[in-house]
């Protein structure tokens, strides 16, 4: 099986399961897991930010983050594709009370002027808003890696009118990767970031969410809440640390999305984004059926990808799939259409 139904599929290499044996662990709800503690100051440390808090799952993250940056009853402010909108179950509604104002941008962020058009002051008949929340890489429009520059003007506008902002970095290393800038050039303009682990890097569980000492506090006493508080979690750190020494091989992973994204706009039927990082979006509109079509067909052939649309079918490269995986889909892809 080639499976590029999404970077989360890698599964744990030696050294992250030797990790997982030898980690030091307590319980770390106590604050007593020193493998954790390791975990929380290096990736703050790797972000620039003052503090880090290991999360069970990025949704988890981006939820706390929600929570803890606004009062019930408020406004965020996201993109109509972004994950939070899309794949977190309504939870900003749902765990925080919160009102999500959808915003139509061109490429996952929106543009000063959008920011400004979408704030809303409070008073006798408006909740105002409480976040800005953006999203890098994008998921939903293809992984697209968006410029340190667009995020520092969308939050410009933010905080000039108090308002927080949380980025959804869950792939903020492909966008660093991508655009050959330091992480922490692109969380710098925001409040909070989540970054996941167990996507291209890796690991088995987990992903983090950064921010100032204050609000990671506050944090802790919300995964608290959510049923995130974890004991001997160094268990999962240890590999989760190992994932941090991975980020190197995204640069692979965005090569072999280009020789996917190149071989598949060659076969009939196949209309290709070109990719920015590891996610490459196929229109399969030209080949007369539909994606749930197409995804058996690709299936036969032992290949699987991503239901992203109608006919829109989503393909992740990631660790666990090399270059001759990549030539070995293409082969059997063509020869089926
Ligand atoms: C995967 C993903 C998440 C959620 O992470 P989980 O660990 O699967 O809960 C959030 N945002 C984006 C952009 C993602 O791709």
């Amino acid at each position: 099986m080639i499976d590029f139904r999404s970077d989360t599929v890698t599964t744990p290499d030696d050294r992250m399961r030797e990790a997982a044996r030898d980690a030091e662990v307590g319980d770390d709800v106590y604050r007593e897991d020193p493998t954790v503690a390791e975990l929380e100051s290096r990736v703050a440390a790797r972000l620039g930010t003052e503090a880090a808090i290991y999360c069970p799952t990025g949704t988890m993250a981006n939820q706390i983050a929600g929570r803890v940056h606004t009062e019930r009853g408020q406004e965020v402010l996201a993109d109509r594709k972004s994950h939070v909108v899309k794949y977190e179950l309504g939870g900003f509604a749902d765990l925080a009370g919160l009102q999500v104002r959808m915003l139509d941008t061109d490429r996952g962020v929106p543009t000063p002027e959008q920011v400004e058009a979408g704030l809303v002051e409070e008073g006798l008949h408006r909740p105002g808003t409480g976040l800005l929340c953006l999203e890098n890489t994008h998921n939903a429009r293809g992984g697209l890696a968006i410029d340190p520059e667009k995020i520092a003007a969308a939050a410009e506008v933010a905080h000039e009118n108090d308002v927080p902002v949380h980025l959804d970095g869950a792939r903020v290393f492909n966008a660093a990767t991508a655009l050959d800038v330091p992480v922490a050039e692109i969380v710098d303009p925001v409040d909070t970031v989540m970054v996941s682990l167990s996507k291209g890097l890796g690991a088995p569980v987990g992903s983090m969410l950064a921010g100032s000492e204050a609000f990671i506090d506050e944090a802790r006493r919300t995964r608290k809440l959510l049923g995130g508080g974890m004991r001997q979690a160094g268990i999962i750190a240890g590999p989760a640390l190992c994932a941090l020494e991975n980020v190197e091989s995204l640069a692979t992973d965005h090569e072999n999305a280009r020789a996917l994204a190149d071989g598949l706009d060659e076969i009939d039927g196949f209309d290709v984004q070109p990719p920015e990082t590891n996610i490459v979006l196929a229109d399969v509109a030209g080949t007369g059926l539909d994606t749930a079509a197409v995804l058996e067909r690709l299936e036969e052939q032992d290949v699987l990808a991503t239901a992203f649309g109608p006919t829109t079918v989503r393909f992740c490269t990631h660790r666990d799939v090399s270059a001759a995986d990549v030539e070995a889909a293409l082969e059997r892809i063509e020869a089926t259409f």
